[in-house]
């Protein structure tokens, strides 16, 4: 499977989405699409991040049980970790947890990362090697700990801001896929198609969020003028089913 497929396309259509953007961002840095991927003012980037997160998660519940969003790390009993990065914090979270996942009675602990590839830490590197750091990354916080305290199954679940997938997600949707499959009694190949297709969607979709959205850190009297309403529906969560 080509994890690359069509990410340039997508990149493009992003970059032709910032025209006729403002130039200032509302925390006081230039605006441009590769600031719009990061900057956490509005919410959007964890709009983003919580999105794919849920959408994993519901996904995950029509094959396992205690399928658990933010699931809480055992506290640590003084224990060390071999990378000075591992979140050693008795509060540690992970994004999502499935039991019976990769192995029957195993519970599997996922933590999700969108990383923007036009960003200036990854503009030198390929997107493969990209993808590999930010999974490696999220390892040293988590598998060692993972693995020995919670005696669990960690996979980072890397993203790009386009809707790209890292090595170890198109691992994990595959045997999603493949699960699925069976059980619905459906082409694996085309619930993949659907997965892929959805999450790249929910991830455009925010991506166009971040550089549309209106920043703003607390609430003001409402002024229909300048409102934007898609925005401010996905922020709210507002169910957009009630008219
Ligand atoms: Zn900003």
């Amino acid at each position: 499977m080509d994890n690359v497929e069509g990410e340039d396309d997508r990149t493009n259509d992003l970059i032709m989405a910032t025209e006729n953007l403002t130039q200032h961002c509302a925390c006081g840095t230039a605006f441009d699409a590769n600031h719009a991927m990061v900057c956490k003012k509005g919410g959007f980037v964890c709009i983003r991040h919580d999105e794919v997160g849920n959408l994993t998660a519901k996904m995950l519940q029509e094959i396992c049980h205690d399928v658990t969003i933010e699931p809480a790390l055992l506290p640590l009993d003084d224990e060390h970790f071999t990378h000075r990065t591992a979140n050693t914090s008795n509060d540690a979270r992970v994004d999502v947890s499935a039991r019976s996942f990769w192995a029957r009675g195993q519970t599997a602990f996922f933590d999700i990362r969108i990383f923007d590839p036009m960003a200036a830490c990854h503009r030198e590197l390929s997107l493969e090697a990209a993808h590999k750091r930010n999974e490696q990354e999220k390892s040293r916080n988590y598998q060692e700990r993972i693995q020995h305290v919670d005696h669990g199954r960690f996979t980072p679940l890397v993203f790009t801001t386009s809707g790209g997938m890292g090595p170890e997600a198109v691992r994990l949707y595959s045997r999603l896929a493949e699960v699925l499959s069976g059980k619905k009694r459906q082409p694996q190949s085309s619930v993949m198609a659907w997965m892929r297709c959805r999450l790249s969607f929910s991830l455009v979709r925010s991506a166009l969020l971040c550089l549309r959205g209106t920043r703003s850190s607390a609430l003001r009297p409402v002024s229909l003028a300048g409102m934007d309403y898609e925005a401010t529906v996905v922020e709210s969560r507002i169910d957009q089913r009630l008219q």
